[in-house]
């Protein structure tokens, strides 16, 4: 279906290396990899070692434009093809990942600093199945009939939106990207994705690979700075929706300019999430939990990260030396190794943001600070972004620690005694993302699964976003749902209504 030769094989390359200078310097539009119009280039870095390992187009106005007007174009043939067969070309096209998985898993883990085997490889395969998942889901988009009598027919039909504009941020880049591109694509969108600045290669080498299965010009992506090139792609007049995934500050910004447009926007921001540890728990199943939890492998750059634990007296101290005691157990290293549990943050000004949070903690009367683990002792990864994991106890509700996202491997834990407080506590953040509560007690789970402030709550468990289950935030956490039939039908579509009078 392309109709110009691709540079970079069909085959995987299980180099990253060699992949990411493949994939160097170009955006993705219109069916082909283009440079910058402007030529202009930034670079890419391994935050494990600071080498650059490839540049990345740096695309600005022109470039969304043109990005913009490809799949507009292709968008009105695509919104005719029957929604069954469009799903079934996403399912074909997921079936490239699949083959993929290796090769994706490698290249991300260059970029981001995330480890192979407990990181970039579970995204990989989660990017495949969310294709597949909604891939399958062509033939719910379907309406109602209102029966008015028997010579009037009210129908309701689902409409695609159009363009659909995605920006998305670093942290799971290919999984985010996903999650807005399978149901706008089987809705019957067209989309442009703007890439993080520090991880445009692995989600550059999904669009290249599903474009060789979907019609050119649907599926497009560009890489380059948010005010010049993410901000061109809300304000453009043919983007008739706009999905965020990223910060709180950003958030409000495309907020503001989709409402000038009058245009739906999707947000999902920022978290705080609490974890509640009742003395009744499985504490083997919960200590395991709270390391899955606070996303460690990931150095806690999760918005669903468990950065606030609370754990019932008598077992907190336990709770915490056990806690501590396995983070040491887990090996930070070269994220492409296989022994490596914990890879590194992802860019020097993360580095430097989450160092300060420490610092500050370690300074406040009364905290106690464990770092975590070991720094690798490699030679080769000496100027690599390694952070040892911490966990804070003794800090007082008011710290920055305690109230801000770290979105790094920074925990704080805190002993409660009575059920009511800690209920109130968990709830006094101006985030709402997702929550955690482990106990045996039925009752006990089911109260705080209704009364915590969050889009997600889960008992006894902290698994990532799964598809088929409406993921997002409330509060300052965000704007609608993803992952789900209903969050495609709601932010990707239209519910028309026509009425024919036969009398
Ligand atoms: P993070 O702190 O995770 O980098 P950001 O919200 O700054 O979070 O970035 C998330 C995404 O939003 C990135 O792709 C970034 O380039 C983009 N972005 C940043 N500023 C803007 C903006 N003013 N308009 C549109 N996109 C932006």
């Amino acid at each position: 279906m392309l109709d110009a030769p691709q540079p970079t094989s069909t085959e995987p390359c299980l180099d990253p290396f060699a992949l990411a200078k493949a994939l160097s310097g170009k955006h993705f539009i219109g069916g082909k990899l283009v440079p910058a119009l402007s030529g202009a280039t930034f670079a890419v870095v391994n935050p494990a070692t600071g080498e650059e390992v490839a540049r990345a187009a740096e695309g600005d106005a022109r470039d969304v434009d043109a990005a913009v007007k490809n799949a507009a174009e292709a968008q009105k043939a695509w919104a005719k093809v029957p929604a069954r067969k469009r799903g079934a070309l996403v399912y074909q096209a997921a079936g490239l990942i699949r083959t993929h998985v290796e090769e994706l898993s490698r290249l991300v883990a260059l970029e981001t600093g995330k480890a192979l085997r407990t990181e970039s490889r579970v995204e990989a395969n989660n990017v495949a199945d969310i294709f597949e998942f909604f891939g399958g889901l062509g033939g719910e988009l379907k309406g109602e009939s209102v029966p008015f009598g028997p010579e009037v027919l009210n129908i309701t039909v689902r409409e695609p939106l159009g363009v659909v504009g995605a920006i998305i941020p670093w942290n799971i880049p290919m999984m985010l990207m996903a999650l807005k591109a399978a149901p706008a694509l089987v809705a019957g969108n067209a989309i442009v994705v703007k890439s993080a600045e520090e991880a445009p290669l692995a989600v550059l080498r999904i669009v290249e690979l599903m474009n060789r299965v979907l019609p050119p010009g649907l599926f497009n992506i560009v890489s380059g700075q948010g005010p010049s090139c993410g901000a061109p792609l809300v304000e453009h007049p043919l983007v008739k929706k706009v999905t965020f995934t990223g910060s709180v500050e950003t958030g409000k910004i495309i907020s503001k300019a989709a409402a000038e447009k009058l245009i739906p926007v999707t947000l999902e921001l920022g978290g705080k999430s609490p974890m509640i540890v009742f003395a009744d728990c499985d504490f083997e199943k919960t200590v395991a939990g709270a390391l899955t939890s606070m996303r460690f492998t990931r150095q806690g750059q999760s918005c669903t990260a468990a950065s606030r634990i609370f754990v019932e007296r008598p077992i907190f101290d336990k709770f915490v030396a056990e806690m501590g005691k396995r983070v040491d157990a887990m090996v930070m290293g070269d994220p492409l190794d296989e022994k490596t549990d914990i890879g590194t943050i992802i860019s020097p000004g993360q580095f430097s943001k989450v160092k300060a949070f420490i610092e500050e903690g370690k300074a406040t009367a009364g905290a106690t600070g464990r770092a975590c683990s070991a720094m690798p002792a490699d030679a080769a990864l000496k100027k690599g972004l390694f952070i040892q994991p911490h966990i804070f106890t003794g800090l007082t509700k008011d710290s920055r620690l305690v109230r801000e996202e770290i979105f790094g491997p920074v925990t704080v834990v805190f002993p409660f005694d009575d059920a009511d407080a800690v209920l109130a506590e968990a709830n006094d953040s101006e985030y709402g993302l997702a929550a955690t509560v482990w106990t045996s007690n039925l009752k006990t789970a089911l109260r705080f699964a209704h009364e915590l402030e969050a889009g997600l709550v889960q008992v006894n468990q902290n698994l990532v976003v799964q598809p088929n289950l409406s993921y997002g935030g409330v509060k300052a956490s965000g704007l609608g749902k993803e992952a789900s039939l209903e969050s495609m039908l709601e932010h990707f579509t239209h519910k028309k209504t026509i009425m024919v009078n036969m009398a």
